[in-house]
């Protein structure tokens, strides 16, 4: 266990204690007993922690007491950390601050106070339906300490310093502690189908999607039987599961080929996925020109031409989606064609380096024009059914030396290894999570 923002927050409990008036005893005694209870819970590394704490109940305790068992919600450390007669108000549909504190028994003055304090961010201004404001009122019954939880981590406090000072405002953070979980599963109907019943969020879902991206063609290619592993972290507050974290690493067996990703902080604190041997997973094409999510049927090389309903030599990949659905730019590149023909309906060529160019056929719109410099992922249209196309979809075709080849399976040029002088880090940083991602690689028992 970790309490990540403890120590600063321990050190400043001396003067916060000394501060406080003869009538919070109660307040600090309270405060004694839950440091002590958290001192518990600190790792031993925590020594010197350890030692401004202990000093701490010596001067005050003589009647210990519990603190209040009250679950405030997702309570700040803030909030534990005082015995303040907190009111909360929970925001409805249709609520302004200035409603909120009129069932809070507050005025106009107190809304014109709090919201001076809060001008350069404005966090109050973004109420969210659900989300709580609670309230502390000083000993004359005038408002006194306001807080505001915008999610399980975050809490704007704002607390008045007096008739001069105003309101005075702080940003606080709880770090969630973080607990690897690998997870492995089986793709019987669908990704997001499969992958949620493994315990991922739709977030990781989209993510794993992301990571393998460049090597499996997540809308056409996934076949029943498919597997992967996944090593991502779960987030805890006060030994509550607040959400899922970042995947470390993640394993794809995609039609007998195994993909493994593995996550690497680089020392500028940039974050990015690599194969083991610390090649990126991004690659200059992605497999698939759209978001997969949106593809609606599979790709069929025996079926009859939809229009001319023979067999006909197939040039490209179709992907049937929605009137709309964004299609992106496969890799970097420079627009040398985009208009609109017969055949084509409305049309973009892209050319990359000299080797590669991609073809979109049918767009709905064109959002690119002839010249134009393009990074890969870049929106370039949208599907549409111009031209000789029975319903919307994107016909997409990809050249090498000006022959068509199978975007699925054409062998791309590798990227680049992670550089000599990372590899020592890459090594270290890397090890362990793969260790773990294999260590619990069988699949999880998820009962009937
Ligand atoms: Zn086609």
């Amino acid at each position: 266990m970790q309490f990540h923002k403890l120590p600063a927050a321990l050190a400043a409990l001396p003067s916060l204690l000394a501060n406080l008036p003869k009538g919070h005893l109660a307040a600090a005694t309270t405060v004694a007993v839950l440091i002590a209870m958290l001192l518990v819970l600190l790792p031993s590394e925590r020594v010197e922690a350890k030692r401004v704490v202990m000093e701490i109940p010596l001067n005050l305790d003589s009647r210990p007491q519990l603190p209040s068992a009250e679950d405030t919600g997702h309570a700040p450390a803030t909030g534990v950390l005082d015995d303040l007669d907190w009111r909360e108000e929970r925001v409805r549909r249709g609520d302004t601050l200035t409603s909120v504190f009129r069932r809070l028994s507050l005025g106009l003055g107190d809304v014109y106070a709090v919201t001076s304090a809060d001008a350069d961010s404005e966090a109050l201004a973004r109420l969210h339906i659900g989300e709580t404001l609670a309230v502390a009122f000083g000993e004359d019954g005038t408002l006194d300490k306001l807080r505001y939880s915008p999610s399980p981590t975050e809490t704007y406090l704002y607390e008045y310093l007096g008739p001069d000072a105003g309101f005075a405002r702080q940003y606080l953070v709880t770090e969630p502690e973080r607990a690897a979980v690998a997870r492995s599963g089986t793709i019987r109907s669908s990704l997001f189908v499969d992958a949620e019943a493994i315990g991922l969020s739709h977030a990781q879902i989209m993510e794993l999607a992301g990571i393998f991206a460049w090597d499996i063609d997540f809308a056409l290619d996934l076949r029943d039987g498919d597997s992967f592993n996944v090593l991502f972290e779960e987030k805890f507050l006060d030994g509550r599961k607040i959400g899922n974290g970042d995947i470390l690493a993640a394993r794809f067996t995609n039609q007998g080929t195994t993909y493994t990703a593995v996550r690497f902080v680089a020392p500028d604190g940039s974050a990015d996925y690599y194969t083991p041997e610390g090649r990126p997973m991004r690659k200059a094409f992605l497999r698939a020109p759209l978001d997969f999510t949106r593809v609606s049927s599979n790709f069929n090389p025996k079926r009859l031409h939809p229009v001319f309903k023979t067999v006909r030599p197939h040039n490209g990949i179709d992907y049937a989606a929605s009137r709309g659905t964004p299609v992106y730019a496969a890799g970097n590149g420079k627009v040398v064609r985009a208009g609109h023909t017969g055949p084509n309906g409305n049309y973009v060529v892209i050319q990359h380096g000299t080797q590669y160019t991609t073809k979109y056929l049918h767009l709905h719109k064109r959002l690119v024009k002839v010249g134009q410099t393009l990074k890969q992922g870049q929106v370039i249209g949208t599907v549409g059914s111009t031209g000789y196309a029975t319903g919307p979809h994107l016909h997409y075709e990809f050249l090498v030396d000006g022959v068509h080849r199978n975007p699925r399976t054409v062998a791309l040029p590798k990227a680049e290894p992670i550089p000599t002088r990372l590899r020592a880090d890459f090594t270290a940083g890397t090890q362990t999570l793969l260790a773990q991602l294999d260590s619990q690689a069988a699949p999880l028992a998820l009962g009937d």
